[in-house]
């Protein structure tokens, strides 16, 4: 892509009511303008980034054993009157009426949904275990939307259900979730720590959050301190094989939110390995047993013969949250650093000086080699002077900056900058485009 031909509103300074750096970030990096109170466009940089993220996402679902599907937004009242939720939601729930005056609202999770979808088909242990998920835009109406993408009111989640014969067999499941999301947090560079949960309006008896530790995190976190730099397991697990071990290792370890928190267990870890920290819930799952499948009859006939309601759990990420989340954790007075599976564009090319033969033959060179090797790029080909670029290419954060000025051309050589470290090399163009590809 070239920038003189992009769409990149950067803003010099941000917005006075972004009050944490990530919002203030993504602001003025052109990725998300406000349309509302907790409603966002998504400029090109920023749903460049979404996209990668919710690809992360549905890759370690499809290996952990989910099934993607796409549910809509708006949801029949009906439905959700079947399991008692509608009255019970509160404000939180948007509320619409069509034409024909039927009640409608726009889901803020779809386990009713799902339910309904599940029973409409499935009649047979044989058929389980079954996992489905989407990833698709929530609606809540928060009392206080703020911190960006963070907290909106319209925001995108990756929510998978879970459907077992039988508690053992729903425990399998939540293992699996389990052990995808250890991966998938990992895969985007953040360390999400599983930490007891309270199971609150969606029920049930097993739950875990998965949490970012930061400082600007809205809740008070407390854990191991080993917990937190626990390798994930990585992909090569057997996932229909016994997870429990890999589960129990880090469940064995005290690490619980506020309303969790058990003070006495927290003071029986030793003084040196206990943190008491902030976080960002950037997922959560729940096994919840027959809440929902008794009420609205989702019932299935087990080896016996005999026809009893399904065992469900779900399983959310918070997609749009989790660039507030990775921003949090990476960045610097220059901007944004993003790790390299989720950037915008893996490298960007800075024309020192624009107009001038030789330089502009290399970047073009540059250019067009690293996208025929299938590099995503950005190529700051604009007027602008060389300090405003540079500016720019740190505010972005991509990982790599390709910097083509007169004077290195003369000696022939570019220069390479890594974002994270500053590193910078000078090479021959050639070998600084073998390194990038
Ligand atoms: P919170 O405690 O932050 O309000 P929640 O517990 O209400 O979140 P869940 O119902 O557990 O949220 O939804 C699953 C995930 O969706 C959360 O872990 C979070 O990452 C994300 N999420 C929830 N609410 C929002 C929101 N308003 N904006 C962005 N992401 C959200
Ligand atoms: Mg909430
Ligand atoms: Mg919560
Ligand atoms: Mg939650």
């Amino acid at each position: 892509m070239r920038l003189s031909r992009y769409f990149l509103p950067v803003l010099k300074e941000a917005p006075s009511d972004a009050q944490i750096a990530s919002h203030q970030l993504m602001l003025r990096a052109g990725m998300i303008r406000q349309e509302a109170a907790g409603i966002y466009a998504w400029l090109p940089l920023g749903l460049r980034v979404l996209n990668k993220i919710e690809q992360i996402v549905r890759e370690e679902m499809d290996r952990a054993g989910a099934i993607e599907l796409l549910m809509p937004t708006l949801q029949l009242a009906d439905l959700w009157r079947e399991s008692g939720r509608y009255d019970a939601y509160g404000p939180e729930m948007l509320r619409i009426t069509d034409r024909h005056e039927r009640e409608l609202l726009y889901g803020p999770t779809n386990e009713e949904m799902v339910t309904e979808i599940f029973r409409a088909s499935v009649r047979s242990y044989k058929d389980l275990p079954k996992n489905l998920y989407h990833v698709q835009w929530k609606f809540r109406d928060e009392r206080r939307p703020r911190f960006g993408v963070m907290r909106g009111r319209e925001f995108l989640m990756k929510d998978a259900y879970s459907f077992d014969l039988d508690a053992e067999g729903a425990r399998k499941s939540y293992n699996r979730m389990f052990v995808a999301y250890l991966n998938l947090y990992a895969r985007m560079g953040l360390k999400a720590v599983p930490m007891r949960a309270d199971t609150g309006p969606i029920g049930g008896d097993l739950s875990h959050e998965f949490i970012v530790l930061a400082e600007t995190g809205e809740s008070a976190v407390f854990c191991h301190k080993d917990l937190v730099e626990m390798d994930p397991p990585g992909s090569d697990v057997d996932w229909y094989g016994d997870l429990q071990p890999l589960v129990d290792q880090r469940t064995a370890l005290y690490a619980a939110t506020e309303e969790m928190h058990d003070e006495a267990a927290f003071d029986a870890i030793p003084e040196g390995d206990r943190l008491s920290a902030r976080g960002i819930e950037v997922g959560h799952i729940f096994s919840f047993g027959t809440k929902y499948s008794e009420p609205m009859k989702a019932l299935v006939m087990g080896p016996d013969g005999k026809e009893v309601p399904v065992q469900m759990g779900s399983y959310g990420v918070g997609v749009s949250r989790l660039l507030g989340a990775i921003i949090e954790a990476s960045h610097d007075e220059g901007g944004i650093i993003w790790p390299e599976s989720v950037a915008p564009f893996h490298v960007g090319i800075v024309n020192m000086r624009q107009g001038d033969a030789a330089c502009d033959a290399a970047c073009d060179s540059a250019y067009k080699a690293l996208q025929a090797a299938g590099v995503d790029v950005l190529y700051d080909d604009t007027d602008a002077r060389g300090g405003a670029k540079f500016a720019t290419m740190d505010l972005i954060g991509l990982p790599w900056q390709l910097i083509v000025g007169p004077k290195g051309i003369a000696d022939g050589v570019v220069e390479l900058k890594n974002r994270k470290t500053g590193e910078r090399v000078s090479e021959p163009l050639d070998a600084v485009v073998a390194r990038l590809t």
